[in-house]
């Protein structure tokens, strides 16, 4: 299904043209991609990578959902490589994503979120052209509920995991903790 374009002033999106087409991607140049426990065990399992080689540290924003590792108190996001996404990847002037089946939730979702319920466009999106909610929603309401769902998992995981292991273990310990666990809901499933 294609998103219209509610914007008409653009000269280079056409009404009916899904956005991202004729877009510079600017979203993976500019953004730092935080992922939670299902986006690393997809890349990691589809890719068959070690997520220590795609995943960058930053450290924490948020004392409470912060990981606590020998490593100091981190967040977790995708690794960058010339000024973007490592995933990134241009081939004759177009730049795109190299692991579309894979990508993290907030790269699907993007520039929606939900906020209490209810999905809203985000006020400093990159994108050049409006997009029409209704249609967005219409089509990825399923993948939202998801992606929500995806991170108030990966909270409690962090959660647990800083409350059982006071004695700090390796960011390598955590990994294999959160991987289990999404391999654990799967076999479940
Ligand atoms: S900036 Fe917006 S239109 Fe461009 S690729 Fe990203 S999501 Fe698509
Ligand atoms: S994973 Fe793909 S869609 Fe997400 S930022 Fe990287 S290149 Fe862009």
């Amino acid at each position: 299904m294609k998103l219209k374009v509610l914007s008409n002033d653009s000269d280079t999106n056409k009404i009916g043209e899904f956005p991202c087409t004729s877009c510079h991607t600017n979203c993976c140049k500019e953004y730092v991609i935080f992922v939670n426990a299902h986006d690393i065990y997809r890349l990691s399992d589809g890719l068959g990578f070690n997520p220590e080689n795609f995943l960058e540290i930053y450290g924490a924003k948020d004392f409470d959902l912060g990981i606590n590792v020998q490593e100091g108190l981190l967040d977790l996001a995708l690794k960058q490589k010339d000024g973007g996404c490592m995933f990134l990847e241009e081939s004759k002037d177009v730049f795109r994503c190299t692991v579309n089946d894979f990508k993290p939730g907030v790269c699907k979702s993007y520039p929606f979120q939900m906020r209490n319920g209810k999905l809203i466009q985000m006020d400093s999106k990159l994108c050049p052209v409006e997009w029409n909610a209704e249609e967005f929603e219409n089509m990825m309401s399923i993948h939202l509920k998801k992606d929500e769902c995806e991170w108030k998992f990966y909270d409690e995981l962090v959660l647990e995991w800083n409350t059982k292991n006071q004695t700090k273990k390796p960011l390598s310990a955590f990994l294999k903790f959160i991987l289990d666990r999404v391999s654990l809901e799967f076999t479940k499933s």
